[in-house]
């Protein structure tokens, strides 16, 4: 996409952006924000963004691994894969009590949003009343 091409699919958007959030785009619509080269995405994107978000806020977010490897899984780019030589060792599911200490303390660290990250494709049952635990807050 020319230069041109691309700042007519840019001017050409502009003005709905203050609109509601659009269901109906079509192919060539959605292709040309693919082929947009970087800055103008990236200007478009911070456009869109200042219109809706101030600017310079960003949310502070913790990320807490509550089982680390041995993941069943083959995913060739994962350290978590009990497949790969990683050197990693494998913890068990954390218990309740921890997860929500750790919680606490990013609260009072200033997060907004605590992430809990496992190390298997889907929980098994017998980890889900755990887990729900967690996500309840004990
Ligand atoms: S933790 Fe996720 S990404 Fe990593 S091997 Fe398991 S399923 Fe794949």
């Amino acid at each position: 996409m020319s230069q041109v091409e691309s700042q007519a699919v840019i001017s050409s958007t502009t003005h709905s952006d203050n609109a509601t959030v659009r269901h109906n785009w079509t192919l060539a619509e959605v292709q040309a924000l693919f082929n947009l080269p970087f800055n103008d995405l990236m200007f478009k994107a911070q456009t869109i963004h200042r219109q809706h978000f101030n600017a310079n806020e960003v949310q502070v977010s913790t990320l807490l691994s509550i089982k680390t490897g041995a993941c069943p899984e083959d995913c060739k780019y994962c350290s978590q894969s009990a497949r790969n030589k990683t050197n990693l060792e494998k913890e068990r599911l954390l218990e309740v009590e921890k997860v929500l200490e750790a919680a606490e303390k990013a609260k009072a660290m200033g997060s907004t949003r605590f992430c809990m990250g496992a190390a298997w494709r889907n929980p098994k049952e017998r980890d889900m009343p755990i887990v729900l635990d967690m996500i309840k807050g004990g």
